[in-house]
């Protein structure tokens, strides 16, 4: 198998992760025999300082030509002053546009060892995986008309609008993405709408159950936004996969975060497009960066999202995420998952944390192998 990442490691926490989750692919292609090669690229606040751009053209341009690109984090507290446009945030918007993915996917995943660290109840989020497929590029974000009349007429009111929009084939590609997901998972699907009241969503209701009918092995439900925000904090483990529109998956993914307990631990992948986006949920966390306290288990799932989706290294991709759920069973843990001075557990920095997770994966490839060779 060949591939070619692009590594845009951007800012503060950025390369620290970054470089474990390269590492640990790195270890599947040796491991595997596989020909993976890493392009490394500029993104945010450092492109800022070394080109003047937080997306220079030389990055775009080789993200472009790469399978996937593995995105650290981006932000900077020093060009905090700088217009929105020309701040390093600028950059991850304006590569996410032009790589076009049009399906953001999200896992929110109850690991059993880290059930204290969720504000949830262990019993309650027990055995919880859900996967989000969020459609990205449609809806209230994107639709126009969008204004806002800041000058009113005299006797008006000020007035802002946003549009809701949607077409049939945006709701049924995105739809497509997550029964397909669903069909290598447990096999359901929950859409997501708030089709009592919307129009937007009854198309959208519509347009999935029409779509269903392709993938009879699918179990689709429908769920009102509204009544899902609290299916996921009481019900969690109901879930498989959860399709959503653009604004209800952006709030509905940061609420299922808690499930996981840290903002460290959550990976996600932006699909469908020119080269799929991969990219840790949390941001460049200024406030520890340097330290050696960043948890590097969100980048490296990330890392098995890319093998997943971009290298169809289906096994491989389990692998690495055994290893993480075997390192933290084993008591491993960086500052954000940590519970006191717990007995059993054992503090550990980002490269700690990285080092376990690859030796892990290595022994269970070995297996893996030594299996096959008999
Ligand atoms: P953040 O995600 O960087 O940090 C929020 C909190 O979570 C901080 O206390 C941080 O220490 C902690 N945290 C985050 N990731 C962690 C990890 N891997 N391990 C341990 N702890 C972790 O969000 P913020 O503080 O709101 O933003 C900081 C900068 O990052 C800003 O410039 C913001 O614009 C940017 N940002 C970038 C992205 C991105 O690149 N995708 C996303 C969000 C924020």
């Amino acid at each position: 198998m060949r591939l070619k990442i692009a590594v845009l490691a951007g800012d503060g926490i950025g390369p620290e992760v970054t470089q474990q989750a390269t590492n640990i692919l790195r270890a599947v292609a040796e491991l595997g025999g596989h020909d993976f090669t890493f392009v490394p690229g500029l993104i945010g606040g450092i492109a800022i300082t070394e080109t003047g751009s937080p997306l220079p053209t030389a990055t775009l341009d080789a993200a472009l030509e790469c399978d996937a690109v593995l995105l650290g984090a981006v932000g900077d507290n020093k060009f905090n002053a700088l217009p929105p446009d020309k701040r390093p945030e600028a950059g991850l918007l304006q590569i996410r546009q032009a790589l076009g993915g049009f399906a953001n996917l999200r896992p929110s995943i109850a690991y059993a060892a880290l059930a204290e660290s969720s504000p949830l109840r262990p019993e309650v989020i027990k055995d919880a995986d859900i996967l989000f497929v969020r459609e990205l590029l449609g809806g209230l974000y994107f639709g126009a008309p969008r204004w806002w009349n800041k000058e009113p007429a005299v006797g008006e009111q000020e007035e802002a609008i946003n549009t809701m929009r949607y077409t049939k084939a945006e709701v049924v590609r995105v739809a497509r993405i997550a029964f397909e997901l669903a069909g290598k998972r447990r096999g359901k699907v929950t859409s997501v709408d708030k089709a009592n009241v919307l129009e937007v969503s009854q198309l959208w209701r519509a347009t999935v159950s029409e779509v269903a009918k392709d993938y009879p092995n699918v179990t689709l439900e429908h769920q009102l936004v509204d009544s899902m925000a609290m299916h996921i904090m009481n019900i969690p483990r109901n879930f498989d996969v959860v399709l959503t529109e653009n604004l209800f998956g952006d709030i509905l993914s940061d609420e299922a975060g808690v499930i996981t307990g840290s903002l460290g631990m959550l990976p996600s992948a932006t699909i469908g497009g020119a080269v799929n986006l991969y990219e840790p949920v949390h941001g460049s966390a200024p406030d520890i960066a340097g330290t050696g306290k960043a948890n590097p288990l969100g980048a490296i799932l990330t890392a098995a999202m890319v093998l997943r989706h971009s290298a169809n290294l289906e096994q491989d991709a389990k692998a690495v995420e055994q290893a993480v759920h075997k390192v933290l069973n084993a008591g491993y843990r960086t500052a954000d998952i940590a519970r006191g001075q717990q007995p059993g557990q054992t503090p550990v920095s980002t490269q700690e944390m990285g080092k376990l997770v690859h030796q892990a994966l290595a022994e269970s490839i070995d297996r893996r192998q030594a299996m096959h060779a008999v």
